[in-house]
């Protein structure tokens, strides 16, 4: 017998507008949740649907088909099909949203929320911590059609207020910041936002659904650039949209106007690494914060950027507000010359170079933060370095870190050599 949360993908969910997920644990909804096995002839995971037309059973079903806030309504590929509207419905189920949308990118997610909200002659503010693409995004693009932007200090909690202008529709959000780490005071900006009818939207990425509870703090629309964790496997690009119920209609019609979707596979992998995700988090955090420990210690560091360390920046708010660290951390270190740096990173065997992360293995990349930032210059004592903490086992990344490091110790600082 099926178990009965797999007989279809309305059981516990019964309508879009109307879902009341199980109050399950959030492990067990990644597993159990967007799983329709009796639609299925019973096969675990939602096959991969690939549909451009779908079938009508006569013309009058054809005439009156359109309802694209209705999934179950849908009727055209763009506009998804089974194999999308599960992972859709496992967001929904994970994070609490009203809907969820896909998109081919995460990038994708980020431009289609702005765009969902912002119009000609608005004001945009966005956390100078910001993924760099949406920056660029935004001086690049949004300023061509007539929309101010503010960058604004990631650390200005209620502050935020005095940076309101009448034609303010957006705040943009992003914690921590996946290049500088910093965490936000969420709630006492979104408290802020709903008081003045500024839209949030909060680039989710770093905690995923698990680690933050991006509706509980007030926060309009999550989104995951799901590329990374939910993926897991450095293979896929895909973003999800996930939005509370006062802006789901606004997101889910702008993403069909542009004419947004993600392909089959790829939301097929990302469904499939959504099963692995708890697990998977929990040990790129403990190996994370074993690295960011062992970095902490040593005599080359300045200072090592994980909010889940105590003393760390941001680490008060983070204990407040989230549940969880990821494997992505920063190490801020002494004054070291770039290609010092540069030779200590080439040494590296377990450590890969390339952007992206949330993949199993593990990463580290030189970042440099002073090049974009506007409102808050950075002023680091020496380079940063961004790291990625795969699964692989945490002492050979110790062991290869450590080989490196040796290195930089031979090579010296600017302010000795
Ligand atoms: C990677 C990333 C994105 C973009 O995701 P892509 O799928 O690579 O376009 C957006 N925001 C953050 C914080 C990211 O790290």
């Amino acid at each position: 017998m099926l178990p009965s949360c797999l007989l279809n993908n309305r059981s516990g969910f019964p309508t879009l507008t109307k879902r009341q997920p199980p109050n399950y644990d959030i492990e067990t909804l990644a597993i159990i949740s967007g799983r329709a096995s009796g639609e299925h002839h019973g096969v675990v995971n939602t096959p991969v649907y690939r549909a451009s037309t779908i079938l009508h059973s006569d013309a009058r079903t054809f005439e009156t088909r359109h309802d694209i806030f209705d999934r179950y309504k849908v009727v055209y590929g763009l506009l998804g099909t089974p194999t999308t509207f599960a992972l859709e419905e496992a967001m929904i189920a994970l994070t609490g949203g009203h809907d969820a949308v896909l998109t081919s990118s995460g990038l994708s997610a980020v431009t289609i929320s702005l765009l969902s909200f912002i119009s000609a002659g608005d004001h945009l503010l966005i956390t100078d911590s910001v993924y760099w693409p949406t920056r660029a995004f935004c001086d690049q693009t949004l300023s061509r059609f007539g929309v101010d932007v503010t960058y604004y200090d990631p650390t200005i909690g209620a502050g935020i207020e005095s940076l309101i202008r009448p034609n303010t529709r957006v705040i943009f959000l992003e914690s921590p910041g996946s290049m500088t780490f910093e965490i936000q005071d969420i709630p006492a900006i979104t408290k802020i936002a709903k008081e003045r009818e500024i839209t949030t939207l909060l680039d989710a990425t770093w905690a995923t659904p698990l680690y933050f509870d991006a509706f509980g703090h007030g926060v309009d629309v999550a989104i995951h650039a799901a590329t990374k964790y939910l993926v897991g496997h450095s293979d896929v690009l895909l973003g999800v949209i996930v939005s509370n119920k006062r802006t789901w209609e606004t997101v889910r019609q702008t993403k069909t106007r542009f004419g947004e979707g993600a392909g089959p596979d790829e939301v097929y992998l990302t469904t499939r690494g959504l099963r692995t995700l708890p697990m998977r988090l929990k040990n790129h955090q403990e190996n994370g914060l074993t690295l960011a420990r062992w970095l902490e210690q040593r005599p080359e560091v300045a200072s090592v950027l994980h909010p889940a360390l105590p003393g760390a920046p941001g680490h008060e708010l983070f204990k407040r507000d989230f549940s969880g660290a990821c494997g992505l951390f920063g190490v801020i270190l002494n004054d070291y010359s770039t290609e010092t740096v540069r030779n200590m990173l080439n040494s590296l065997e377990l450590f890969g170079i390339g952007a992206s992360w949330g993949g199993y293995e593990s990463l580290i990349i030189p970042t440099f933060p002073d090049r974009y930032r506007t409102a808050t210059p950075w002023n680091a004592p020496g380079p940063l370095l961004r790291l990625h903490a795969g699964l692989e086992s945490p002492t050979d990344l110790i062991a290869d870190l450590e080989h490196g490091f040796n290195q930089l110790a031979d090579q010296g600082t600017n302010s000795i050599t």
